[in-house]
């Protein structure tokens, strides 16, 4: 500010050098030693002069009048340095402006200073002077007063101005505003200053307290320095923070607070994987003094209860230790002859649990043996057959064991072999070809006891036993017997031959056979005959009996002489005609019997010429041998009727000697 200087004189001996807001000058018209001016000064409430600029030692030359004594100014020796009397302040070097040669203490006790003004040389200088020398006070009255820097600072004069040097903590022109810090602040919390106004100045303390859950970071107390800024950095309330949680093996946790830092107040849950169980608390809790409310749990694997040892038995697991946790797997298995009653494999399941029951080993036992029609005898004779049991089968009369008789339980609980069965004894199915069997027990198998009667079809003859018993042992009491074909006898017949429609060795039951005649026989009887059904020809066999022609007329006058000198003249006799003497034949001489049993030709006569006499001697031959033929013709019926007999004693085709009671001689053909 620029200071407008006027001057005003007053009748009061003072004249007042006045500027607004601007020092005062002020000078006494009368002179006074230097303690008087003093007084004097004070007495218009001022002090002597001080000057802190030395232009001010110009100013004042140029507006204060000339004094033969000049004036005295507010500079005095005190414990031998100068010192400005208003300030009690030591003169500083830099602001002295000594006249030339000054302070020179000339007369001794030079011990106050006075300014020259207009004296022609060392205009405005200073010179030290005695005190009690009388000059004109010369004061000034400082814009500086006690409010001048509202008494926060010290008010320095100036030629034409003051300035305030504020105290720490205090700025402005007349240190009129107090310094004050950034209001503090906190977060989660809560600042007491010693200042409870809204702007913290200088010297208050401040201190910040946290809520809970939030702990302070920085100090707790801060001053507010004259600078405006605090003694350090604020602080702040960090959020409480717990340590961070151990990883859980075999488990997971889970916080209400998913940010990496855990913060007061988190929840943090822990659960454990399948198959194991949490060890302490489910739940911690971030306390607000940055702990957890509880040790942290862990994740214990589960574990069954141990096995119980089994008896005949041996249990191997998975996991060999001691514990056995979950998922391990124990197989029992059994000794020899003992069987796992229950599972062969347990397990130890997540909740701690084995799966199943335990098993056991029970003896194995085969199935208890029977036999029906029979009997069992073990060496174990106690009702469960255990492993090593020996059982012998029996079966009852009229069965018969099927299978074998001794058994063995092995270990598996099974036996050695099948189990044997008393089957009834069967005999042999009877059976009979071209018969039947009829048997008093009429199922498929002929059991013991059973009696079977055969019988044979029509034409069939039962060769054997018509009855048989089926024994305990399985056999018929005889052989079995057979239906035979019936037969018939050979046919046979002499000078003939036999076709039988059965052209086999044994002519059977209803074979026809049919019988013809060689050339000169002719059949006598039927020429067929049937085989019947009782082995008998249904009739006579016929037999061939030789062709004889009729007789021969005996010849008169004459003779016939028969190449078959027997009665009968059969095929194929030639008979010779000859006439007796004297007579002579007519016709042929020779006759043949012919196989139909006619004379070739007519018979001859013998006609009497000159031999009559032979035709008699022919005639009586011819009677003789009529006689002899007629009776062979007798004894050869007589031995076919005797041969008849024969053959049912003696089958025989062939023809041979005969002898019986009487002694016939078979004369004829072989056939
Ligand atoms: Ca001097």
């Amino acid at each position: 500010m620029t200071c407008l200087w006027f001057l005003s004189l007053l009748a009061y001996g003072l004249t007042i050098l006045e500027g607004v807001n601007c020092w005062i000058y002020i000078y006494s018209n009368t002179n006074k030693n230097y303690d008087d001016a003093e007084k004097w000064c004070h007495n218009h409430s001022a002090k002597l002069v001080a000057i802190q600029d030395k232009s001010i030692n110009g100013y004042l030359n140029e507006i204060l009048p000339h004094n033969p004594s000049y004036y005295w100014i507010g500079i005095r020796k005190i414990n031998d340095k100068w010192t400005w009397v208003a300030t009690n302040e030591t003169l500083m070097k830099k602001d002295e402006n000594w006249a030339t040669g000054e302070p020179n203490d000339l007369k001794k006790n030079e011990d106050c200073a006075e300014i020259y003004i207009k004296r022609g040389t060392d205009d405005g200088k200073w010179n030290d002077e005695k005190c009690d020398y009388t000059k004109a006070a010369l004061c000034y009255r400082a814009s500086c007063n006690e409010s001048t820097c509202s008494g926060n600072g010290q008010c320095n004069e100036g030629f034409n101005n003051y300035t305030c040097e504020c105290n720490p903590g205090f700025y402005g022109r007349n240190c009129e505003l107090a310094v004050t810090c950034p209001a503090p602040s906190i977060a989660n919390g809560s600042v007491a200053c010693s200042d409870p106004s809204a702007n913290v100045t200088w010297g208050n303390n401040c201190t910040f307290t946290c809520e809970e859950g939030f702990i302070l970071k920085g100090p707790d107390t801060l001053q507010c320095e004259s600078s405006g800024n605090w003694t350090e950095e604020q602080p702040s309330c960090e959020a409480v923070t717990c340590p961070a949680l151990t990883p859980i093996a075999n488990g997971s946790v889970t916080c209400s607070d998913p940010s990496a830092n855990v913060t007061w107040g988190t929840n943090c849950t822990f659960t454990c994987e399948e198959g194991f169980i949490l060890k302490g608390p489910d739940t911690l809790q971030c306390g607000s003094s940055g702990n957890w409310t509880e040790e942290q749990p862990s994740c214990e694997a589960v574990t069954c209860p141990a096995l119980t040892p089994i008896a005949n038995g041996s249990v191997t697991c998975s996991d060999l230790s001691a514990n056995v946790t979950w998922g391990t797997n124990c197989t029992f298995t059994c000794e020899e002859g003992f069987v796992l009653e229950g599972p062969d494999t347990l397990q130890c399941g997540s909740s701690g649990n084995w799966t199943k029951e335990q098993p056991s080993c029970e003896a194995v036992t085969c199935p208890v043996p029977s036999i029906a029609h029979g009997s069992v005898t073990c060496s174990d004779p106690s009702v469960n057959v255990t492993w090593g049991t020996i059982c012998t089968f029996t079966c009852e009369e009229g069965f018969v064991l099927e299978g074998p008789d001794t058994l063995q339980c092995e270990s598996s609980g099974n036996w050695t072999k099948e189990q044997p069965s008393c089957e009834a004894v069967t005999c042999p199915v009877p059976s009979i070809a071209n018969g039947s069997v009829t048997c008093s027990h009429p199922s498929a198998n002929v059991t013991w006891g059973t009696n079977c009667m055969f019988t044979c079809e029509e034409g069939f003859v039962l060769k054997g036993p018509d009855t048989l018993h089926c024994e305990s042992s399985g056999n018929w009491t005889e052989e079995q017997p057979s239906c035979e074909a019936v037969t018939c006898p050979a046919p046979s017949i002499a000078n003939g031959s036999v076709t039988c429609s059965d052209p086999s060795a044994n002519v059977t039951w209803g074979t026809n056979c049919t019988f013809t005649c060689e050339e000169g026989f002719v059949l006598e009887g039927p020429d067929t005959l049937q085989c019947g059904s009782s082995g008998n020809w249904t009739k006579e066999q016929p037999s061939c009996e030789a062709v004889t022609c009729p007789a021969l007329t005996p010849i008169a006058n004459g003779s016939v002489n028969c190449s078959d000198p027997s009665a009968n003249v059969t095929w194929g006799t030639n008979c010779t005609f000859t006439c007796e003497e004297g007579f002579v034949l007519e016709g042929p001489d020779t006759l043949q019997c012919g196989s139909s049993g006619n004379w070739t030709k007519e018979q001859p006569s013998c006609k009497a010429s000159e031999r009559p006499y032979v035709n008699y001697v022919y005639v009586g031959i011819a009677a003789v041998s009529a006689s002899v033929l007629t009776t062979a013709a007798f004894f050869l019926w007589l031995a076919r009727h005797l041969r008849k007999k024969a053959k049912k004693f003696t089958p025989s085709s062939s023809c041979q000697s005969l002898t019986t009671e009487g002694s016939f001689q078979h004369v004829g053909k072989t056939v």
